[in-house]
């Protein structure tokens, strides 16, 4: 027996089996999707830091389609302020990356079979049953699975979701397509925040992938565009920096909200990754703060075992007690919270025509870009979350 099960094998819960690995604790992995599976086309904005945790697990030597952000460029539409951001200013090799999420997801399909991690593939989880000792999954086939810890990192899509603690409906919803431009982007991300809301463009390949968000309304109506007037629009948009916007792939559309539900589940189940939170994707705080979730909790886990060696006991009766997920909430609080409150105050106090504001973001814009520690900060913040 397994002494943790995880519920998907997104890229979360796939980092989680692997980093449990290396601390010597089995996982064993359910996932509803088929192996032979297609992942969809969105596109990750990863950190430096999260760059980090794929390096430290043989993963991100696997990753061929990675584009380096090494300039990021903020600014917001009709008003005064600009702040630029430098991996050189900050030490690092770059800022952050871009990647196809089916890139990411098939290499850690081959590191999990490489390590010969047990992984179910095309079964579901249909319900989560907690006990005092082990809890239980039992699956849409019929079949159940238990262990002294269970993992949920189910994208926060699982028929066993809880209702989350905190809710925010931003009416917004993103278009989201790749573009290309008549000046080549040379490694440079561009955020613009607009009354309607933030729009970005990341750097991927030789071309950008695009991230525009407006109200549900404008959004359903910009993806329909033909292609012409949606490059005029995007123009008008973006302003021409890049020079032209000369071609644009079909568009899609997906929601946006913040949905905090937290890690504590209940005994012996823990939530991590967009199962925990469900971030904005301003700023790409979701997805990195998930891999320090999954990070940090096999990290626990290592050391809850060592613990229990040293005094003798049975080191898997320890993992998943509720001292260790106390902990676990306790430890990840600061770094979870603090990406929550960014992300929703960028998003709030941007998506507006305010004059008091816009004033405001226009200073703050300028701070950024004229106090070397206060862009340090913000840079080291968005990076490595809390601990930076
Ligand atoms: C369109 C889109 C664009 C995005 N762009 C960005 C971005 O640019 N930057 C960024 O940082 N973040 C972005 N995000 C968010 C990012 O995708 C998530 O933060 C990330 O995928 C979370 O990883 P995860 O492993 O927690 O969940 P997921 O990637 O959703 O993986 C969950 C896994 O669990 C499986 N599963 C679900 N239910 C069950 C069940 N009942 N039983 C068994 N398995 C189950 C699923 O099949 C899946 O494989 C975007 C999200 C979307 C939807």
């Amino acid at each position: 027996m397994s002494a943790v099960l995880i519920v998907g094998a997104g890229p979360v819960g796939a980092v989680c089996a692997l980093a449990l690995q290396q601390q010597g604790i089995a996982a064993q992995v359910v996932e509803a999707q088929p192996e032979d599976a297609r992942a969809d086309s969105r596109t990750l904005a990863l950190s430096h830091g999260s760059r980090l945790i794929l390096d430290r697990l043989g993963v991100w030597d696997r990753l061929e389609d990675a584009t380096p952000i090494t300039r990021i460029h903020i600014s917001q539409r009709g008003a005064f302020g600009v702040a630029r951001l430098s991996a050189d200013e900050v030490k690092v090799p770059a800022l952050g990356y871009v990647l196809p999420y089916a890139a990411l997801t098939a290499a850690l399909k081959q590191a999990l079979a490489d390590a010969a991690i047990a992984v179910d593939y095309g079964v579901a989880v249909e319900r989560i049953e907690p006990g005092a000792e082990m809890a239980s999954l039992h699956a849409a086939d019929g079949s159940a699975r238990a262990a002294p810890l269970v993992v949920v990192a189910d994208g926060g899509r699982g028929e066993a979701a809880p209702k989350p603690r905190f809710e925010r409906d931003y009416d917004q919803m993103a278009v989201v397509c790749e573009v290309q431009t008549e000046l080549p982007h040379a490694n440079q991300a561009y955020e613009r925040f607009t009354p309607e809301g933030p729009a970005a463009l990341l750097p991927k390949g030789d071309r950008y992938a695009l991230v525009w968000t407006a109200s549900r309304e404008a959004a359903e109506r910009i993806a329909q565009l033909p292609d012409a007037e949606f490059l005029v629009a995007l123009a008008r948009h973006f302003g021409g920096r890049q020079g032209r916007f000369l071609s644009a792939d079909p568009r899609k559309t997906f929601p946006l909200k913040l949905a905090w539900t937290g890690s504590e589940a209940a005994d012996r189940v823990v939530r991590i990754g967009n199962a925990a939170q469900t971030l904005h994707p301003v700023a790409g705080q979701g997805f990195n703060i998930g891999l320090r979730d999954a990070w940090e909790l096999a990290s626990l886990c290592g050391d809850t075992q060592n613990e229990s060696i040293q005094r003798g006991d049975t080191p898997a009766s320890e993992i998943g007690s509720a001292a260790m997920l106390a902990a676990y909430a306790r430890g990840r609080r600061a770094d979870v919270l603090g990406g929550v409150g960014f992300t929703d105050f960028l998003v709030r106090v941007f998506s507006n025509d305010l004059a008091p504001l816009r004033h405001a973001r226009g200073l703050g814009l300028l701070a950024l870009e004229v106090l070397p520690p206060l862009k340090r900060f913000v840079a080291r913040r968005m990076i490595f979350g809390a601990r930076g």
